[in-house]
């Protein structure tokens, strides 16, 4: 299994393939303590810094910084060379994504002033962020929700509540997204529902905000909360992008958190694919043949490598596409079809590893089986499978929207 599992390099440059070899070089360091970060992590709520920190080494929070700001500047393609090589060594770049996706958004929209503050920081490695926007009453519903930002002075006051905010424990700040104009004001104004949103970099350690951690079935590095803003107080300068103009902004982050979790889905199909292959061709059960002759097992894994090519160039597609700076509506359409295409990979992926492997897949030394539930998050989230096929039907095929 090397070369052919070797990637495409359609449209990949010798600096990818250097990020792709250096990525894989520093993760070999790390390789014997794969599961203890993971379970350590989960048990007892702490973060793998000596990783975090390897990340920076090798220049992946700063992929997204421009050089004047402390970055290298590689961009979004080559971040997502990075991600694909972490999830494919069986690493996961969770808070990576979160900070990433949140430094995209204040070098697009944050004034000078942040920029300064902020970005050098982040592509050091020495300031983590994350993202909130789901909410309780709203969740794919982003335009509904409640929670306000009410400017008082030099600064704003926010209200409400977020769930499921990923890393809120260990991020220092956090790009909250609230509403600064409600719905009921919207309606009196004669405004549409995407109008009053706002985005704000809030410290996750202000005081009134309240974090209540939320168990679920997957062993993964970060952890999940429930949020609480009482009265939380935010410097007025740390608004990102316009008052009540989030909206625009706001898809600078979401594009490049669905193409770099369309990476991370075609990194966990990889790393489940070689797993499986290097299994059928050792395991015998009749005669002296090896189960990877058998067509059932070889050819579900003969689709996941197409598939995997797929996604690949999709992958890259839209991460080219955001680098050229391309209409954020057309970054859209191409990160959105990169995750639906990655998600449906990596469960199909897992799906055959696990038919491979038969009973063993549920031995809990394989992993297998939350690879599993790792694999059939990202066909809920960020963004669902659902809403992805309602975009495309209404924006791509000019279909009526059902909702
Ligand atoms: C492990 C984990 C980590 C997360 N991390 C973060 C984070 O860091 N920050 C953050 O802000 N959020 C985070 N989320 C939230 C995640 O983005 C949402 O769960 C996801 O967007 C779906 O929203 P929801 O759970 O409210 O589902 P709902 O909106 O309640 O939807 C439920 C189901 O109905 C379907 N549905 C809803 N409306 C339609 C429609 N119009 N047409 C067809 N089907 C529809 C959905 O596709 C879904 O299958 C995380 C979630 C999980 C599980």
């Amino acid at each position: 299994m090397t070369t052919t599992m070797t990637p495409t390099n359609f449209a990949l440059g010798e600096e990818h393939n250097l990020l792709r070899a250096s990525v894989k070089q520093m993760l070999q360091r790390f390789e014997s303590r794969r599961e203890e970060f993971r379970e350590v992590a989960r048990r007892e709520k702490r973060f793998p810094q000596e990783l975090w920190e390897a990340f920076a080494e090798v220049g992946l929070q700063g992929c997204l910084v421009p050089e004047e700001y402390g970055g290298n500047g590689a961009g979004l393609l080559a971040l997502t060379i990075g991600f694909e090589e972490i999830c494919a060594n069986g690493f996961s770049p969770g808070l990576l994504l979160v900070t990433a996706m949140d430094s995209a958004c204040i070098l697009k929209n944050g004034s000078p002033d942040v920029k300064e503050r902020f970005l050098p920081k982040i592509a050091d490695g020495s300031l983590k962020l994350c993202f909130a926007i789901t909410e309780p009453d709203a969740g794919t519903n982003t335009f509904r929700i409640s929670t306000t930002a009410k400017r008082d002075g030099d600064r704003y006051l926010l209200n409400g509540q977020k769930i499921f905010i990923s890393g809120a424990d260990v991020a220092d700040y956090m790009l909250v997204v609230a509403r600064t104009t409600t719905l009921e004001e919207l309606q009196a104004q004669g405004k549409p529902k995407s109008h009053g949103l706002s985005l704000f970099l809030v410290d996750t350690k202000a005081k009134g905000l309240e974090k209540t951690p939320i168990n679920i079935g997957l062993s993964e590095e970060l952890t999940q909360f429930q949020l609480f803003f009482d009265n939380v107080e935010v410097p007025a300068d740390q608004l990102i992008g316009q008052e009540d103009n989030g909206t625009f902004a706001m898809f600078n982050s979401l594009n490049p958190e669905r193409i770099l979790a369309g990476a991370i889905c075609a990194g966990m199909a990889e790393s489940a694919l070689r797993k499986a292959v290097d299994y059928a061709k050792q395991r015998k059960v009749f005669k002296d043949t090896p189960i990877g002759a058998y067509q059932s097992i070889a050819h579900p894994l003969a689709e996941v490598k197409i598939g995997l090519e797929a996604v690949k160039l999709m992958t890259y597609r839209a991460a080219w596409a955001f680098d050229r700076e391309m209409n954020p509506a057309e970054v859209g359409n191409y990160a959105n079809m990169a995750k639906f295409m990655g998600a449906d990979l990596a469960i199909k992926a897992v799906d055959a590893a696990i038919e491979t492997y038969g009973g063993l897949a549920f031995a809990e030394e394989t992993g297998l089986i939350n690879q599993w539930a790792g694999a059939r998050l990202f066909k809920t989230a960020p963004v669902s499978r659902e809403m992805i096929l309602n975009y495309v039907s209404e924006w791509n095929l000019g279909l009526p929207r059902s909702y």
